[in-house]
């Protein structure tokens, strides 16, 4: 985390005898430390440190929702390796955020929550007080750590405390409970200086023993058919150039896990994407790069990892990761770029690639399916269906690598993931590890607040419904966010009929002939209306172009989607009820 330029500007030495307060301290500590973005939503105790904070300079963005706000910090988080700060109100605001907490300690992403809480002596005795919660005792089952500070001369303390245990190690989320009468608190403003303390080395190196590199080698080395998977923890790494040169020099194909694609780009000659389920059944050795076996990879073991008995060489920070699936024959506990670098230099000038008959089959199989599935993403069909509807949002996104894609729903995400080839690494957001729904806007305004790159959001009408809202918040911003809605009128599909023929709908229908566009242009944003591949491709092409907030309703099938996307499987079957 390097320190700009006005970091330590902030820090000239304050005048003998003048004072500083609780708020100030807070702001002073984030500053000091390189945070400057803040996802907000205002009220008691905290409207007037969101104040402050812009006042000094700090980029607050308010938020309609927590929810939102934790997502956004959650991502930024993850695209930044700073943690993402989420400032919110108390119990209710706090409890928002706390499901945006829970998630990026879930899915290892750097992040603060920070709440303004009540009086101290009144909920500690449950006498009642305006919003009163215990919030620290709730928090911390559902973060990596989680602290209060009750006096002004422990701020700096407490927040070097939240950056260091939220990026350390694996990273994860931190809460920080601020109560009122904190921030109101004075002290003097030297004395108040000197107690901020600067982060030295907060995500330090963490290397693996030289026996776990030879060892992870000696595996690699025996391998017939070898496959290495990537995650996100890869692309979290940054360590992008190391991770390509192994890749390209062990000549291992490869496959990504979802907000891994475009580490290396997909159209790389290892990528073996499109022949997943063959290398997953058919190697033999399989090298985890920040991914764990858990249900995104059917834990490792089952029909989909074929019969073929597998060796596992697994790199990852946390050792605790190690065997917790399947037994893991070589594993390499440290921080990515270390342990790949290591791998490299060990494998020296005179490695040997894998057979050729593997690489063979795996390109092959690949290169068919690709084949197979061009024509019907080439289809012009009105109604549109997914493949039509994606098949232009493919081109349009290998035309602009740079821009971030975010992603969400049921259909919309399965068919998004494999049809849209990245090219750059962090470009492409999800649901992540619990497959949530509304990571939508928080995602895509923290997208284009930390990289000022234009995103696509590509979202189901039922996870556009999550935080919708938050179009108002990308407009406030006038961010270059371009979402587009695939609104085929229903969570999965929206052909489901009430069984008993009653006047409500069933649970799963929305509103026929939903015009999303339309809450847009409520806000001043662009509204598009898209019936087909060719509208879509006019209307993402125009919204780009604008660089401005711009929402296009997407007619889909209403008939097109599946249950549950690609996991179905997931749901418990009535042996009694008929569907
Ligand atoms: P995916 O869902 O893409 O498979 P996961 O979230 O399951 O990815 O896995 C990410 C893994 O990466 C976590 O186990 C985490 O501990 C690990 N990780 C995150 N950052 C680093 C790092 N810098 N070095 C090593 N491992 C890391
Ligand atoms: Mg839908």
């Amino acid at each position: 985390m390097a320190n700009t330029a006005t970091d330590t500007q902030a820090q000239e030495a304050p005048e003998a005898g003048t004072l500083t307060d609780g708020f100030h301290l807070v702001i002073d500590a984030l500053k000091l430390n390189g945070i400057t973005n803040i996802y907000n939503v205002p009220g008691i105790p905290i409207t007037d440190l969101g104040r402050f904070m812009q006042a000094e300079g700090m980029r607050i963005l308010s938020f309609r929702h927590e929810q939102h706000a934790g997502y956004a910090a959650a991502i930024a988080g993850y695209l930044t390796q700073k943690p993402g700060v989420c400032l919110t109100v108390s119990a209710p605001g706090f409890l928002n955020g706390l499901t945006a907490l829970a998630h990026a300690t879930t899915n290892c992403y750097p992040m603060i929550l920070i709440s303004g809480s009540s009086e101290r002596e009144i909920v500690d005795l449950m006498q009642g007080d305006y919003e009163e919660m215990d919030q620290l005792a709730i928090a911390k089952p559902l973060c990596k750590a989680a602290y209060r500070v009750l006096h002004a001369e422990d701020i700096g303390i407490a927040v070097a405390r939240a950056i260091r245990a939220a990026v350390s190690g694996r990273p994860g989320g931190v809460y920080l409970d601020l109560p009122a009468a904190l921030l109101g608190q004075t002290m003097d403003a030297l004395k108040g200086q000197q107690s901020l303390v600067k982060v030295i080395d907060p995500a330090p190196a963490q290397l693996p023993a030289p026996e776990a590199v030879t060892r992870a080698l000696d595996v690699l080395k025996s391998a017939k058919k070898p496959l290495i998977i990537l995650g996100k923890g890869a692309a979290y790494s940054q360590a992008d150039d190391k991770i390509r040169e192994l890749v390209e020099k062990s000549g291992i194909p490869y496959i990504a896990m979802s907000m891994a694609k475009g580490l290396l780009p997909d159209d790389h000659d290892l990528y073996a994407g499109a022949a997943r389920s063959l290398v997953l059944k058919e190697s033999d050795t399989v090298m985890l790069i920040g991914a764990r076996l858990n249900w995104l990879l059917s834990h490792g073991k089952g029909k989909q990892w074929g019969t073929e008995p597998k060796k596992f060489v697994h790199i990852d920070i946390d050792p605790k990761e190690m065997d917790s699936n399947v037994e893991i024959a070589a594993p390499m506990v440290g921080d990515i770029a270390s342990c790949v670098g290591l791998l490299l230099d060990g494998m020296g000038g005179d490695w040997k690639t894998p057979p050729s008959d593997w690489i063979n089959a795996v390109k092959a199989k690949r290169d068919a399916n690709v084949e197979k599935m061009a024509p019907r993403l080439q289809n012009n069909n009105v109604p549109m269906d997914f493949h039509g509807a994606l098949g232009v949002l493919k081109r349009i996104v290998a035309d602009n690598p740079d821009m971030v894609l975010v992603n969400e729903g049921a259909n919309t995400l399965d068919f998004a993931r494999s049809i849209i080839d990245m090219f750059k690494p962090r470009k492409r957001l999800d649901v992540g590890t619990w497959g949530v729904m509304g990571i939508g806007m928080g995602q895509a305004i923290a997208a284009a607040v930390e990289t000022g790159e234009q995103v696509l959001c590509i979202e189901g009408d039922s996870a556009f419904g999550f935080s919708g809202m938050e179009i108002e918040t990308i407009c406030r911003y006038n961010l270059p966010v371009c979402v587009v809605v695939f609104n085929n009128g229903g969570i999965y599909r929206g052909t489901d009929k009430n069984p008993t023929g009653g006047s409500d709908v069933a649970p799963t229908v929305f509103v026929k002939d939903a015009r999303y566009d339309k809450m847009m242009e409520a806000f001043g944003g662009l509204g598009f209306y898209a019936t087909s591949p060719d509208e879509l491709n006019q209307a993402v092409t125009e919204a780009i172009k604008a660089g401005r907030p711009a929402l296009i309703n997407a007619v889909i099938d209403e008939n097109a989607g599946t249950e549950s996307g690609r996991i179905g499987n997931l749901n418990p079957q009535s042996v009694v009820a008929k569907k």
